[in-house]
Order: structure tokens, then C-alpha cells, then sequence
């Protein structure tokens, strides 16, 4: 059998692709005795180091929890999870108590709107009219944008599970060859076996949890939604692997229905750089996206929820970048309490390439 846009003529489906990781797993490990032990191999480490991250996550948290957790650039913790047969999987009554939608921090009293921000917004609008950046073209708001209505909201939705700890065009690529081989639609993916759909999404990051994952949520659209995804923020929340961003990215994308910001790395990095968001009572930064979508949510006027996701991902992708930001060429720089504070050499505009939407 062949997949479109991936070619195992000799090994078949069920072998993973030939990597790099499978190149330097050959290079490290002398005489493989096949090709078969250095692919287990490859499987192993790469089995290793997704649960080394899982543990990772759920120190951080404090809490001890023998599930998957959800895949997002912070740890985040779930409502009960949804089986496929529609009944509540019971978390233990430390994580029902700390499933909340909403962020754990209390609101402040005072947290009004910062000084200038229409203005700092106006110019980022300004730069990002200007240049093109990946999200543009490749984001989840993309996918799927040729189907029927209820077939793109799944493909959103997919698209949005892909994209955590991945950069926009590998997500975009799994999705393109998901569409290509018929497995962007909830019954497809329910049928397909779990190796065909890794091998379709890899390299996303955590392909093999986000192929389970896949499986389990197409399950529960066909036996509680008719084939759809769920309408409301509370019962995305509840589907396996999806968290506030995804859900919220869903609701504002899929469903035209803005519950709240859509808050990825980007956009938690780049209001706290313009002192847009603190902690309550504070003038600490907010160390997750669900406390910057709150203290967000706080003050900016809901016509911009939707659209500042798309606006900020880019300009991170573009000028306000994770590593080295160009402040130099950035038109807010005299409005931005951040400028040039991470900047360390001016000749890196020269070199400037669009970075991942969640790098
Ligand atoms: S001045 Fe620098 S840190 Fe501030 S928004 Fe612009 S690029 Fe980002």
C-alpha cells in the first residue's frame, strides 16, 4: 500500500520513516544486526524522551497523575475527560478541584488597560500588513478551508491538536497528507490503524501521543456529536489532548463563537515584553498562557479576542521573536518597555527568518 506524499515501497506502513534520529540511532549504535532492531531502537528513544517530557510537565505542576497529559507549551490542567461513550472519566478530587477553565490566579481590582496600547497595537498592525508570516498561510485557521462546514471544523480542530510544540508548515504538511489519503474526517481516522495516522503526522511533535489522541476524540465526535466536534469550550476542554488554546481556537475558528482569547506562546510572550499583562496585585509577568489570557481578557475590548491571535503569532514569527526580538525593526520600540533588552546584535535583522508558531 502507499500513502500519498510518502513512499515505503519495500518496508510497508507499519515501519516508521527513515529519520534523522534513526540516522544518528545508526551512527551511535555500531552493527545493527537489521534494519527492524534499529528501528525498535529509534522507537525506544523516542518512547524515553516523550516520558521524560510527560513527567516533566506534571512535576511542574505538582501533582502526580499516571495519564497523558495534555500536549500544550504549559501544563494545564484538564476537566474530567470524556470517554467515547460519552461518560466522564473521574479525575481524583486534586485534579477535578483544579480543572477550571478559567486560570487559577483571582482577579485583581484594579488591572485597567495600558498606557498606549491602541497605539502599539496599531503598529504591529502596521508591520504585519507589510510582510507575509507563516501562520498566515499555514496556520489552523487554514486548514481544511475547501471543505464542507462540518467537515472543516474538524479539520480545524485536528489541525490545532497537530500544532502544540510543532511549527506551522510541519503541521500544515500532516494535515495536507491526513486530506490527501482521506483521513481528515472523524469515521475515516476511526477505521484507519494508529501506525498509518503516526506515519501521516510525523514529525509533529508528539506524533505518537497526538495519533492516539486523534483516534480517540474521532471516536467521540461520531458517538456524542453525529460526526461534528463539540460546540461549547466546556466539552472541547473535556476531549483527550486538547487544551484552553485549542479549545478556544476552536470556538473562535470552527465555530465563529469567541468564549475567549486564543493565548499560544507567542501571544503569551509578547504582552508580557509590552507590560500588557502582569499577575494580579503585581507587576510580575504571568508565567502561563492561561494567566496572560485572563489578565488579558481583563482589559482588552472582545472585537480584538479573536483577531489578536493571528496578528501577534506572526509578528512573533517575524520581528518579536522568541530569541534576539528586532527591536531595531520594530515600530513600537519606543512605546515597548522591552525594547532592546533581549536585542543582542544589531546585524541579526539581516539573517531574519520566520520562526514557528509555537517555537
Ligand atoms: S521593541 Fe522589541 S521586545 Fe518590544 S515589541 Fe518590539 S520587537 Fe518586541
Amino acid at each position: 500500500m502507499q500513502l500519498h506524499g510518502l513512499h515505503y515501497p519495500r518496508i510497508g506502513l507499519k515501519m516508521a520513516p527513515f529519520t534523522r534520529l534513526a540516522s544518528r540511532a545508526h551512527a551511535t549504535k555500531p552493527n545493527p544486526n537489521s534494519y527492524q532492531e534499529t528501528q525498535a531502537f529509534v522507537r525506544r528513544k523516542r518512547v524515553k524522551k516523550e516520558a521524560v517530557k510527560e513527567h516533566h510537565v506534571i512535576s511542574r505542576n505538582g501533582h502526580v497523575s499516571s495519564g497523558i497529559p495534555d500536549i500544550e507549551d504549559f501544563s494545564y490542567q484538564k476537566p474530567n475527560v470524556l470517554s467515547a461513550n460519552g461518560n466522564l472519566e473521574l479525575l481524583s478530587p486534586v485534579h477535578a478541584v483544579a480543572a477550571r477553565v478559567a486560570s487559577p490566579i483571582k482577579h485583581g481590582a484594579s488591572a485597567g488597560p495600558p498606557d498606549n496600547w491602541e497605539k502599539v497595537l496599531e503598529g504591529i498592525r502596521v508591520m504585519r500588513s507589510s510582510e507575509c508570516a507563516p501562520v498566515d498561510t499555514m496556520g489552523c485557521e487554514k486548514a481544511g478551508s475547501s471543505l464542507p462546514p462540518k467537515e472543516k471544523r474538524f479539520a480545524v480542530l485536528v489541525s490545532a491538536l497537530l500544532s502544540s510544540q510543532t511549527k506551522d508548515q510541519v503541521t500544515h504538511g500532516a494535515i495536507q497528507r491526513l486530506l490527501q489519503n482521506g483521513l481528515l474526517e472523524p469515521h475515516t481516522i476511526d477505521k484507519a490503524d494508529e501506525e498509518t495516522i503516526k506515519t501521516l503526522i510525523y514529525p509533529v511533535g508528539f506524533y505518537t501521543r497526538k495519533a492516539i489522541n486523534l483516534k480517540k476524540i474521532a471516536k467521540i465526535c461520531i458517538v456524542k456529536y453525529g460526526g461534528d466536534i463539540p460546540s461549547t469550550l466546556e466539552e472541547l476542554l473535556k476531549l483527550p489532548g486538547i487544551g484552553p488554546k485549542m479549545a478556544h481556537l476552536a470556538m473562535n475558528v470552527a465555530w465563529n463563537n469567541v468564549q475567549g482569547i486564543c493565548v499560544d506562546t507567542h501571544v503569551h510572550r509578547i504582552c508580557n515584553r509590552l507590560g500588557w499583562v502582569s499577575k494580579a496585585g503585581t507587576n510580575q509577568k504571568t508565567s502561563s498562557p492561561e494567566e496572560t489570557r485572563v489578565a488579558l481578557e481583563k482589559w482588552l475590548p472582545k472585537e480584538e479576542w479573536d483577531p489578536i491571535n493571528p496578528l501577534l503569532v506572526g509578528f512573533g514569527q517575524t520581528i518579536c521573536t522568541p530569541l534576539r526580538p528586532h527591536c531595531e525593526n520594530c515600530k513600537v520600540n519606543n512605546l515597548c518597555p522591552s525594547a532592546f533588552k533581549e536585542t543582542s546584535s544589531p546585524s541579526s535583522s539581516k539573517s531574519r527568518k520566520p520562526l514557528s508558531h509555537y517555537n
